[in-house]
């Protein structure tokens, strides 16, 4: 407590205008307290801040600090399950990396640790001289599926509205930009219509590029518990832990599953097993789709696929027998060059089907980080807050009433993608780039090309939790930010519930949480005024309760925070009004969608060839994705718990079938080198009949994997093409 006390001595004595506000209002910059709501040895149950699947953990106070937790029983999503993350999400909190004050990089190009007066100050002129000089393209931001939706919706806001930056993009283009489009164009808007209880209640289950085991354990849990014995479909190159799990198990070639989906299409329109009451009723287009995939017989696709011609048909008969077909899918199609189209032709399959707003059914992407259809819905970088359009002048109208601003004040364009903002810094468009809550050095596509445009930039922020990230490590300013479990607010899961996060631990040092970090920012920059009423997360949520108005995603009926708790979270649309008649809600129950009409839309496109195909010199294509379900992304918090650590390699490893370890001569367990065009890193193979012959699987985790990767994008999502490029093998003579 002394410290604290320090602390907020240190900021009264250096701001005068903020001392009345500290001594009415102590909690105000967060420094250090535990919401006095709860009692010092309370039980709470709290969101998990990794995953999206949203599980609820008990967390266990003593004295007023989080000393263990266990999982939450009566939560509608986990009921009393936990993965090993969620049972280790104390642990990243009490790491000794923690960035404890804000550091900037001296004139000797040294980090030293600074006031937060002096940082903001610094912030705030570097980034106005900066756009002074080179106007308002020159300044950008990345940020992430990780904070609550209230930071993400301040952080927009405040950089947008307040700070004039046009362009922001968030991690969550690296996950889940193609579902989002995807949705968008197919529904009218994004919106993943099913609830977990889909799983239970399936009797078949078609996860398409999806290791659910292990990348959504818990929803695999969902899976288990389902009564009805169902056919579980994995279509995936590798024999994943899911594969294993299957009954029906299709090992397409990699990026072939366009050209697949679209001879499953054509099964079911040679056949007529068609929901044609469905199609007339509730969808446009369906016939141009039928011509389309007659070009897709079994006979012509099962070379390029690798299925032979009665598999694709077994596939076809299997959905069509199905009363309850659920399709899911996740990075497999989302990471792809042409991947907004392997998702429609996914949606296209259960609208053909009518597999779709009854229960069981459903086209559903799984979302990846624990809140990254927050992202996707509030966070105002590629939409205007709450699922507006930038481009809209009555949009841009309502929510400059909603927020008391002056209309001119929003940007009337959209803001540039993820790898259109890295463009800009190759250009010299952009010369300040603000990174929040993500470590992009470590997770873009092409890594070494990524570092090398950091260097380019004038001013490099880092806003996280740790100054050891590989990104922190180039910045110029990190500001230290508070963790999950050290603050309060919601994240939405893959299903749209909100959940409630809450503080159950002292951030350390003078570490603040984002939320605190931007109203600082908004002083500092003048534009206090502007955020008058943002003033905790719970107003926050309010305020996009009413800019969520009229949306498909209507929150207006979620009142408080503890409505949440109450109600075990709560799933959008909850429309002010609305009675809450289930803990589980599905979408389109009435076959109506989102475009004016009321009508889905067919969706397709000839496919297209993968952007760097195999050849002699580089022979193998390279899978990326999880490794197990005790590795997060980067690691940034996962690598920080001992027990988690025993879970997965501590070294990167690759995995190689049979057939290319005797060609090659490579013997298990030996450093071998990869190579693709970009670069060369060493990892220790695994030989394994999982991955076949031809091809290589690497996790995403170890920060050499991106060196690999190839930097193409989808058309529509702009998602990067993670997940097949060529490389090549060859043993180690000396180190890379
Ligand atoms: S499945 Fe996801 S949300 Fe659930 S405990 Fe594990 S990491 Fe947390």
């Amino acid at each position: 407590m002394i410290d604290e006390l320090m602390q907020l001595a240190q900021l009264r004595a250096r701001d005068g205008r903020h001392t009345a506000e500290l001594v009415r209002e102590p909690g105000r910059f967060g420094l250090g307290q535990v919401p006095t709501a709860l009692a010092p040895d309370a039980t709470t149950s709290v969101v998990c801040g990794f995953c999206s699947t949203g599980c609820s953990l008990d967390v266990h106070l003593k004295d007023g600090q989080a000393v263990n937790l266990s999982a939450d029983a009566d939560y509608p999503v986990n009921m009393g399950m936990a993965c090993p993350k969620g049972w280790e999400s104390l642990a990243p909190l009490s790491s000794t990396d923690r960035a404890l004050k804000p550091m900037l990089r001296n004139d000797a190009g040294v980090m030293k640790e600074v006031e937060w007066e002096h940082a903001m100050t610094v912030f705030c002129r570097k980034i106005a001289e900066i756009q002074a000089e080179l106007g308002p393209d020159s300044v950008a931001y990345l940020s992430t599926g990780q904070i609550c939706t209230e930071e993400m919706a301040f952080l927009g806001a405040l950089a947008k509205f307040g700070l004039g930056i046009i362009h922001g993009d968030g991690n969550t283009r690296q996950c889940m930009a193609t579902a989002a489009v995807a949705y968008k164009q197919s529904f009218g808007f994004d919106a993943p219509p099913y609830a977990y209880a889909d799983f239970e209640e399936s009797d078949v289950i078609v996860l398409v590029g999806s290791n659910l085991c292990i990348t959504h354990p818990i929803m695999w849990q969902r899976v288990l518990r389902n009564p009805h014995g169902p056919e579980i479909v994995v279509l995936d190159p590798r024999k994943t832990e899911t594969a294993m799990c299957a009954t029906q198990h299709y090992a397409l070639a990699p990026r072939s599953d366009l050209i697949f989906l679209y001879g499953i299409a054509h099964v079911l329109v040679r056949e007529g097993w068609l929901d044609r009451n469905f199609l007339d009723a509730h969808t446009n287009d369906f016939d141009a789709f039928a011509a389309h995939v007659r070009q897709f017989p079994p006979e012509s696709i099962t070379e390029s696929c690798g299925i032979p011609v009665a598999e694709i048909e077994k596939l076809a008969r299997t959905i069509h027998e199905g009363k309850r077909v659920s399709f899911w899918w996740t990075m497999g199609v989302n990471q792809g060059y042409e991947a907004v189209r392997t998702a429609q032709a996914i949606i296209n399959l259960a609208l053909m089907t009518g597999n779709i707003g009854r229960p069981g059914t459903g086209a559903n992407s799984i979302t990846g980080q624990c809140n990254a259809m927050g992202s996707r819905l509030f966070s105002n970088t590629t939409n205007l807050l709450g699922g507006h359009d930038f481009n809209n002048a009555g949009d841009r109208e309502k929510i400059a009433r909603v927020l008391g601003i002056d209309v001119g004040m929003i940007p009337e364009r959209d803001s540039w993608a993820y790898d259109q903002i890295m463009d800009g810094i190759a250009e010299g468009k952009i010369k300040a780039l603000w990174v929040i809550a993500t470590n992009t050095s470590h997770s873009w596509i092409h890594q070494r090309h990524y570092i090398e445009m950091l260097s380019k930039l004038d001013f490099l922020v880092v806003q996280d939790m740790y100054a050891t990230t590989e990104t922190a490590q180039l910045a110029h300013l990190v500001l230290p930010a508070a963790g999950w479990g050290e603050k309060d607010g919601t994240f939405i899961n893959s299903e749209r519930r909100f959940g409630l996060v809450k503080k159950v631990s002292r951030a350390p040092g003078q570490a603040l949480s984002d939320f605190n970090i931007f109203k600082l920012i908004a002083h500092y920059a003048g534009k206090a005024p502007m955020f008058s009423k943002w003033s905790s997360p719970e107003a926050v949520l309010g305020i996009l309760g009413e800019i969520s108005k009229g949306q498909p995603c209507d929150i207006s009926g979620i009142r408080s925070y503890r409505m949440l708790d109450e109600e075990g979270g709560i799933q959008w649309p909850h429309p002010e009004g609305e009675t809450l008649e289930s803990r589980e809600r599905r979408l389109f129950a009435d076959g109506r969608f989102f475009h004016p009409d009321g009508r889905a839309r067919f969706l397709f496109d000839m496919p297209a060839r993968n952007p760097e195909p195999v050849d002699a010199v580089y022979p193998l294509l390279l899978l990326t994705g999880r490794g197990t379900s005790a590795q997060w992304h980067t690691q940034t918090r996962t690598s920080k718990s001992p027990v988690l650590r025993k879970l997965y390699p501590a070294e990167i490893y690759v995995e190689l079938n049979p057939a290319d370890a005797l060609a090659l001569d490579i013997e298990a367990n030996e450093p071998i080198i990869i190579e693709s065009r970009r670069g060369r890193i060493q990892a220790r193979a695994v030989i394994t009949p999982t991955v076949k012959a031809g091809q290589i699987f690497i996790p995403m985790h170890y920060k050499e994997t991106n060196r690999l990767t190839h930097p193409s994008f989808d058309p529509h999502s702009r998602q990067p093409n993670y997940k097949a490029c060529a490389v090549r093998l060859e043993r180690v003579t000396s180190a890379p």
